[in-house]
């Protein structure tokens, strides 16, 4: 129950070989390898939050009725662990991931997780799998997540969580330089409504997201953009990532918090932009006032934002009976030296003024 919980380590009995993990390190993908631990804390209605271990990464063994799987209480978060000079190993304001990790957690009626307790799940399995995060443009990525494990079909909030990290190292997402996106503006479908869960980072609103994201793939694009879900108008934000505009005279607006997931990264770009003398405006923008600036010129670049890709240029917009191209083809120069900007902070090589760089020890 007390706060102070230590983590036990039980470091795994068959870690992967150096060779194994360098050969994995170097191919570079996303998603589809993982390091040799994982970080779990139990918690009970009874209990409170127990058994904080650091152990090998292996399948849970859940029973068929946990509640995740029927009606879906389960969140997530999503950070990186960089590999900098001198070995330098850092996270980018992993305590803002740990409130947020809270506040999906409260929409949710899941219990909250004591933010000191999320960043030593985090630090610790970085500081066990270490040898794990990719050097140059790659870096380890964190998910933590919460699920309901307590066996129950009756309605109501679970009494038993499992909370776990892993990690997975990924390579530079752009690996040929950062080339425009296409994006789908999904007329049909929505990821969340006023007083709905579009602000809270649940497994749900993916799921939800799911059949855009392939309507917009079937269309030839690589991400979907949601509209409203009240009057399926004003744009709200990709998939995975949030929108940002850019207009002629070089200032910024987005779309404002509510339905949105209110990212790091988008925070992050604000206050940067913002302590250039860069005007930045969180603004409802309907998708045709998107159309007609672009066309007249108002709007000159468009990027969305993310954890994954950071920064990524929108070239292209494709929606049922139309499209658009934004820019020439490459990103913009507003959002090329906003990207250059965060990765720079991110990887240590511009100076950290504002405490956002956290180092492990
Ligand atoms: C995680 C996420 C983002 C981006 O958040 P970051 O903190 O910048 O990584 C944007 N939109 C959705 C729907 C997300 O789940």
């Amino acid at each position: 129950m007390s706060h102070a919980l230590t983590f036990e380590v039980l470091p795994s009995d068959t870690p992967t070989p150096a060779a194994e993990r360098q050969a994995i390190l170097a191919q570079g993908s996303f998603g589809t390898a993982f390091t040799d631990h994982m970080a779990t804390i139990e918690w009970s209605k009874d209990r409170g939050w127990h058994d904080a271990r650091i152990r090998k990464r292996a399948p849970f063994s859940i029973d068929p009725a946990a509640a995740v799987l029927h009606y879906g209480q389960e969140i997530f978060e999503g950070m990186k662990a960089y590999r900098g000079e001198g070995d330098r190993i850092t996270l980018f304001r992993p305590d803002e991931n740990a409130r947020r990790f809270n506040a999906s957690a409260a929409r949710m009626a899941m219990p909250e997780l004591p933010e000191a307790m999320f960043l030593e799940a985090v630090e610790a399995l970085v500081r066990i799998d270490k040898d794990w995060i990719p050097g140059g443009n790659g870096s380890l990525y964190l998910r933590p997540f919460m699920f309901a494990s307590e066996p129950f079909l009756g309605v109501r909030p679970a009494h038993q969580f499992t909370f776990c990290t892993i990690a997975s190292p990924v390579g530079d997402y752009f690996k040929n330089g950062p080339k425009p996106v296409k994006v789908w503006v999904s007329q049909q479908y929505t990821r969340a409504a006023e007083g709905g869960t579009g602000a809270a980072k649940c497994g749900g609103n993916y799921a939800a997201s799911l059949i855009a994201q392939a309507q917009a793939q079937q269309n030839g694009c690589e991400q979907v953009v949601f509209l409203d879900a009240a009057e399926h108008r004003w744009i709200e934000e990709l998939g995975g990532m949030n929108i940002f505009f850019v207009r002629k005279d070089g200032s910024l607006f987005t779309t404002p918090l509510g339905t949105i997931l209110p990212g790091i990264t988008r925070a992050s770009l604000i206050e940067l932009a913002r302590s250039q003398g860069i005007d930045v405006q969180e603004r409802k923008y309907a998708f045709d006032e998107w159309r007609a600036d672009v066309e007249s010129g108002n709007v000159t670049e468009v990027f969305a934002c993310g954890t994954a890709a950071v920064v990524a240029s929108i070239g292209q917009v494709q929606f049922e009976g139309g499209s658009f191209s934004i820019g020439n083809g490459e990103s913009g120069p507003v959002t090329s030296a906003l990207r250059e900007q965060l990765l720079g902070l991110q990887r240590g090589k511009l100076p950290d003024t504002r405490g956002w760089v956290r180092t492990l020890a």
